[in-house]
């Protein structure tokens, strides 16, 4: 057996002589390189030849020897054969053989490169095939920036010697292998000077909910080192997968990270290769550290490496800062998110909470509760106790053992790949992770919950908070004789609703997009320049990444569009075009200034009163620029739009020539306009209304506030509001009649169904086609309709006949 092979000759068939990492590196070198995957080439050595190291002079036995005596809890003793295990192995000289092999291959590979300030990589890849790979993660050695034959040869023994680091022998110890079962193949390759660029990590799913059709890309300026460990917050990025594969625009989501510091090189030294954290200029903070064409050619490669090895993978990439190009340095299969089955859904619902203490980035979708344990740093490790919630600047893998014991994690650094996420993933704990001031806020020994239940923004709230854990089959769910659909207005939180059972989105209101996604009055954004003060550097300062006002509110707009649309597809999407009040349109950032003070806002200037008048059409058509967008270039054709608040049919006409006007015509590009049907004129002629559109969605809150009076938002007069109200019954079947007769679509998106299951079947026996409901009630709404007998709600007197279907 040879002592070196080139990464090149390496596939995965060579795992047992250079282990998981460099055979999957040589497998991608190998086989994707043709398919444009970039990987710096190089070399590795083989357990043959690190056997053949150790058994001179036999050095592996008098290890041997010395390790069977320890006992590994006794930590001074560990420490002591550690260490001199190490400096045994370190000042034993290769054997000349492997030396001059290594000397060769070394020779070849700095022959294959231009450039010759080249320096090189010397990292560990562990040969123990039967020990889950994901273990071993961080316990060996790499070394950096390494240039000249003698400093790679003594890296390589020093990565030999890494298999001895206290950490690696006592993880043997306690998992029951022979100390000689494991081998180190070491590899040397070219060095991505991602120190003066970027680097990060890729997951071909998304890790927080499993989204298989998404990939997610984390990256920082500086070495990967920063972003693996979570000291800094990274930028991120998903990508849909089945977009790229059609070539067109698939950037879902962008996230701004703040990476405040970088991981550097302490000097120009190629020996000494010590890193330093510098802070990283603020105009380099403000943007994205990567460009959207890097963001796609790293999710191609992603998409290449998932279809190679046939499951969803876990990468690390770089960008060299001096050649300007991006490389993929490591590839392993995902093992957290890709486990579930989908077959069943836990889900942790929030029901009432303390005050707010801190707020980071949510990993897990669970909640826990404990005592906080601020933790200046791994040695107070004596002090968690089972069941509490650890609270730490970031943690390490030497965090381990003391984070498998904790309720939940905080830290103040680290993004979504970060080492405290994956690890609190791996275990099945909460952790809230890059909050900024954790360790400052929370109070030693207090009780707090932690709270990851609501998307990808995560809590820690004082107290015990009051919550429930819903497990639900959702494999089999029986036949029933409607289709139930949701209500989705956050886009960060649609691929985790994604997983319950649903036909689409019956309503996703703009209104809540653009307060998560933007949160500045479109009109502020389209004068920016004829703006002064705090207001106009705040807006200039969230709009620098997007290259403009308006590309800000567009692209923020589609991005936040197209989760949703991605996450259901190819499921109907019905997107509402905004339907702020002037009081709502008010708070806004900026937006005083732009809306007139009303006495009635719900009956004001609303829906698509706005959309005609032209002080609000130019921001319209930023609204229309986005669902076209989303449409017609990234191809999520399953999005449908809908117009609230119509009032006359003139309006109606109106509109669909604005939209028109804006490039949505019905039909083009298979484009349905629905209309929100709300107002009791809308079912009063119905028919004249559906001339304009393709069906309607009745919006119930509205409508019943309107048949019967009731102001939706009064307190004093709630007890009058009631959907169920026969008046209001009656309306609604003039409404399902108009539609079922013109074969056009039927469907409900107001708030009645959800909360009242009789509604929901009186509903589906009068003839709805669908019925939209918050996510927290479907499952239950489903069991009860595929159970039930006739709707119990009586009739109203004056109904038609019972419709006949859902068509006529
Ligand atoms: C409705 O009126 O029922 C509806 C769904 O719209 P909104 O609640 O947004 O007014
Ligand atoms: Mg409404």
């Amino acid at each position: 057996m040879s002592t070196v092979i080139p990464l090149a000759d390496i596939s995965m068939a060579d795992l047992p002589e250079v282990g998981g990492k460099n055979a999957s590196l040589g497998e991608m070198i190998g086989r994707l390189a043709e398919r444009g995957v970039r990987v710096p080439g190089g070399f590795a050595t083989t357990a043959t030849a690190y056997r053949s190291f150790l058994a001179a002079g036999g050095l592996d036995a008098r290890i041997e020897r010395m390790l069977s005596s320890l006992d590994v809890s006794d930590v001074t003793a560990l420490t002591h054969a550690g260490a001199a295990i190490r400096s045994m192995i370190e000042e034993q000289p290769l054997p000349p053989e492997l030396e001059r092999d290594i000397r060769e291959a070394f020779a070849r590979a700095v022959g294959h490169e231009s450039d010759p300030d080249v320096t090189w990589a010397v990292r560990s890849s562990a040969t123990a095939e039967d020990l889950p790979d994901a273990s071993f993660a961080g316990q060996q050695e790499t070394f950096l920036h390494i240039a000249g034959a003698r400093n790679i040869l003594a890296a390589i023994k020093k990565v030999f010697a890494s298999l001895y680091n206290d950490r690696a022998i006592a993880y043997r110890v306690h998992q029951g292998f022979a100390h000689s079962d494991v081998a180190l193949s070491a590899s040397v390759q070219k060095m991505v000077r991602s120190d003066v660029g970027a680097s990060g990590v890729i997951f071909t799913l998304d890790t927080e909910s499993g989204f298989r059709d998404a990939v997610l890309i984390t990256s920082a300026y500086g070495l990967g080192e920063a972003v693996v460990q979570g000291a800094v917050n990274p930028d991120e990025f998903l990508v849909y997968k089945p977009g790229l594969r059609a070539g067109r625009p698939a950037i879902l989501r962008r996230r701004l990270g703040q990476k405040a510091i970088a991981l550097r090189f302490a000097g120009e030294s190629t020996v000494d290769h010590s890193t330093v954290f510098e802070d990283v200029a603020p105009e380099e903070r403000a943007r994205f550290s990567l460009t959207d064409d890097d963001v796609v050619e790293l999710a191609r490669y992603a998409l290449v490496i998932e279809e190679h090895y046939g499951r969803p993978m876990d990468i690390e990439w770089a960008r060299d800062g001096r050649d300007g190009l991006l490389y993929i340095l490591q590839a392993r299969p995902e093992t957290v998110a890709s486990r579930d089955d989908g077959a069943s859904l836990d889900r942790f619902v929030l029901h009432s909470h303390g005050d707010l203490l801190a707020s980071g980035r949510a990993i897990g979708q669970r909640i826990g509760v404990g005592a906080v344990r601020v933790m200046a740093s791994v040695a107070e490790m004596d002090r968690v106790r089972p069941g509490d919630v650890i609270v730490a600047d970031m943690t390490d893998p030497d965090w381990e053992p003391v984070m498998k014991r904790a309720a939940a994690i905080v830290t103040d650094r680290g993004g979504r790949t970060c080492h405290a996420a994956i690890v609190a993933r791996e275990l099945g704990i909460p952790a809230v992770v890059g909050t900024g001031t954790a360790t400052r806020d929370l109070i030693d020994g207090a009780v707090v919950t932690v709270s990851c239940a609501d998307g990808v923004n995560g809590h820690v709230f004082a107290g015990s908070a009051d919550f429930t854990e819903e497990r639900t089959r959702i494999d089999r769910m029986p036949p029933i004789p409607v289709d139930l659909m949701m209500n989705v207005g956050a886009p960060d939180q649609a691929f985790a609703f994604a997983e319950l059972p649903h036909a689409g989105v019956g309503l996703a209101r703009l209104e809540f997009i653009i307060n998560e996604m933007i949160g500045i009055h479109p009109q502020a954004l389209l004068d920016l320049d004829s703006l002064d003060g705090v207001i106009a550097d705040e807006i200039s300062r969230r709009v620098a990444p997007y290259g403009g006002p308006r590309e800000y509110f567009v692209r923020r707009l589609a991005e936040g569009v197209s989760m949703i649309a991605a996450a259901f597809a190819p499921k109907p999407v019905i997107v509402r075009t905004s339907d702020f009040k002037t009081n709502e349109y008010a708070h806004l950032l900026g937006g005083d200034r732009y809306e007139p003070t009303e006495d009635n806002p719900m009956l004001g200037w609303r829906g698509a009163s706005r959309y005609v008048t032209d002080r609000f059409a130019e921001s319209f058509s930023m609204e229309c620029e986005a669902l076209r967008f989303v449409r017609d270039e990234m191809g999520l054709a399953n999005l449908k739009i809908m117009i609230p608040f119509v009032r006359t049919v003139g309006e109606a006409a109106a509109v669909e020539a604005a939209l028109a006007a804006n490039g949505l015509r019905r039909g083009q590009n298979g484009l349905e306009v629905m209309m929100m049907c709300e107002i009791p004129s809308n079912a009063m002629i119905a028919d004249r209304f559906l001339d304009h559109f393709d069906g309607f969605s009745i919006g119930s809150n509205d409508m019943t506030q309107l048949v019967l009076g009731v102001d939706r938002d009064s307190e004093l007069v709630a007890a009058a509001f009631d959907e169920r109200d026969p008046a209001v019954l009656e309306v609604l079947g003039l409404a399902i009649d108009a539609c079922n007769r013109r074969g056009k679509y039927i469907g409900i998106c107001g708030q009645g169904p959800s909360d009242h299951p009789d509604f929901a079947e009186w509903l589906v026996d009068r003839g709805i086609r669908s019925i939209s409901l918050n996510p927290d009630s479907i499952v239950g709404t489903w069991m009860r309709l595929a159970q039930r007998g006739a709707s119990a709600l009586p009739e109203p007197e004056s109904a038609l006949e019972p419709a006949g279907g859902r068509s006529s």
